[in-house]
């Protein structure tokens, strides 16, 4: 029982006690005795002594009210302090002890609830930190795309982008970010196909699209590979863009495409010709004797044609895949280039074409595969001679530069020239200048060879200078070994 029930008790005693005493004077008073009462003042001392007992019995409760309260406080300070929860503790005789039941099942429920609260607290912290490495990572393997990649969200705005992007869009990521993607670019079509990706699909949605963008003001060709970006449910949360530039890709295959469509077309002209100058002189045709030697010398000169044809095309494509065989050795350029000139003479005297050689002394040796730079140089004289009208002049010249350590190997004509526009092509497959496929026959395929040769095989370098009607200068250059 606590105190202040027992003083509660106590003081329900008394005060009884003084009521029964006034009780037993009121009956006094009523049937005329006189033991007690004697007056109006016998009622004080009751009345007194009940009046003091309920003042005591108040004070002595407020007292152990106030005891069992500051107890209280103490203990739930003491837990906020060490910020452990805990039971509340007070004796059976305290004032508040009743209290403390419900109070420590609210701190006890309170504590639990905490404890899973701070479970909870834990694993989305260890989510959040999983979450940011993923992020991390799917960020690293972006940046590291060397194709351009673009990440919006369902409203179409930028959420992530890659280097390769910035480049090709031409923004800055920093300052892209969120940004509708119609205010990173210009390209209409793009921009409708992210919109499409979006509107469209369902969050497997994959599509890929060829597209030819603006780029360092240059049409190229994208592949570009637009997938959702699933979000809750069936929901679409955004679109991932890969672009990936095909334009060599493209280039390539057209250029062998070209290349056995030239091959073919090359191939079939001579052999057309050799078939029906055959069947002539199968077919009696070719009467007499001077005809059939005509006859003859068509058949021979078109398989000569054949074989250099052959020839060539078999020489550029070991080049360009890389299985010819080189053999290098301290060569003395001069004497390439002489023997070249001895061997093209005898044409250039049938055109009436005046040869002039300027060869450096023969000490001045590079390093290099002497049938191949001999057929480069001869590729070069014979184009001279060939696209040379009769009665011009060619101009072989082999000199060295003592500064630059290199020897120079000029061929200059007198010839037809080439147009402005033809000269970035006549080092490509198959180009001939249409003006000059009157004058001379020819495969289209020499230059590309030269080229090769010098440049491919030998890391020299191979230039032309040129103008339409004045005549043509080629020249390449080779180190000079000590
Ligand atoms: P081709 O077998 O036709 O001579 P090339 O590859 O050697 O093939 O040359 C390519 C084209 O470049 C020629 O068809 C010709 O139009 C032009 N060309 C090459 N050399 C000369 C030159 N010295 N003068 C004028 N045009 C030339």
């Amino acid at each position: 029982m606590t105190i202040s029930k027992k003083i509660s008790l106590a003081g329900l005693v008394v005060l009884t006690a003084g009521a029964v005493i006034l009780l037993y004077m009121a009956m006094q008073i009523a049937y005329g005795s006189r033991a007690f009462y004697k007056g109006p003042s016998s009622y004080l001392p009751p009345l007194a002594i009940g009046l003091l007992t309920a003042v005591g019995v108040i004070a002595i409760q407020r007292r152990a009210a106030r005891r069992s309260m500051a107890r209280i406080c103490q203990q739930i300070g003491n837990m906020a302090d060490t910020r452990e929860a805990g039971m509340v503790m007070l004796e059976d005789t305290d004032e508040l002890a009743e209290i403390t039941r419900p109070l420590n099942r609210f701190i006890s429920m309170v504590a639990q609830q905490n404890t899973e609260l701070q479970a909870e607290n834990r694993e989305l912290g260890i989510e959040a930190r999983i979450a940011s490495a993923e992020k991390r990572n799917t960020e690293a393997i972006i940046f590291s795309i060397s194709d351009a990649v673009i990440v919006t969200n369902r409203f179409d705005e930028l959420m992530l982008a890659n280097e390769a992007a910035e480049k090709l869009f031409g923004f800055k990521l920093d300052n892209a970010l969120r940004k509708n993607i119609d205010r990173i670019t210009s390209d209409g079509t793009f921009v409708r196909l992210i919109r499409e990706t979006r509107n469209h699909a369902r969050s497997q949605t994959r599509k890929m699209v060829e597209h030819v963008m603006e780029y360092e003001h240059e049409p190229r060709t994208f592949r570009i590979t637009l997938s959702c970006v699933a979000g809750a449910g069936d929901d679409v949360s955004g679109v991932v863009a890969v672009l990936h530039d095909v334009t060599r890709e493209k280039e390539i295959a057209q250029m062998k495409t070209d290349f056995v469509s030239n091959v073919s077309h090359e191939l079939k002209t001579p052999l057309a010709s050799i078939k029906a100058y055959i069947e002539m002189l199968m077919d009696g045709e070719a009467e007499d004797e001077a005809t059939q030697e005509e006859f003859y010398e068509i058949i021979s000169s078109e398989t000569n044609r054949l074989h250099r044809l052959i020839e060539n095309i078999l020489n550029i494509s070991r080049i360009e895949s890389g299985v010819v065989k080189v053999v290098r050795e301290p060569l003395d350029l001069t004497g390439v280039v002489k023997q070249a000139v001895d061997v093209l003479s005898p044409q250039a005297k049938l055109k009436d074409i005046e040869f002039v050689s300027h060869l450096a002394p023969v000490y001045y040796q590079v390093e290099a595969d002497r049938d191949m730079i001999y057929q480069a140089v001869l590729n070069l004289i014979s184009n001279a001679v060939k696209y040379t009208p009769n009665g011009g002049k060619v101009t072989v010249s082999a000199v060295v530069d003592e500064r630059r350590n290199v020897v120079i190997c000029e061929v200059a004509d007198t010839g037809l020239g080439i147009p402005a526009d033809a000269l970035p092509h006549i080092f490509d497959k198959f180009y001939r200048v249409k003006q000059s496929q009157k004058i001379a026959k020819g495969t289209g395929l020499g230059l590309t060879l030269v080229k090769h040769i010098i440049e491919t095989v030998h890391d020299g370098k191979l230039s032309v200078r040129s103008e339409e009607g004045e005549g043509s200068t080629f020249s390449f250059e080779l180190p000079v070994i000590e």
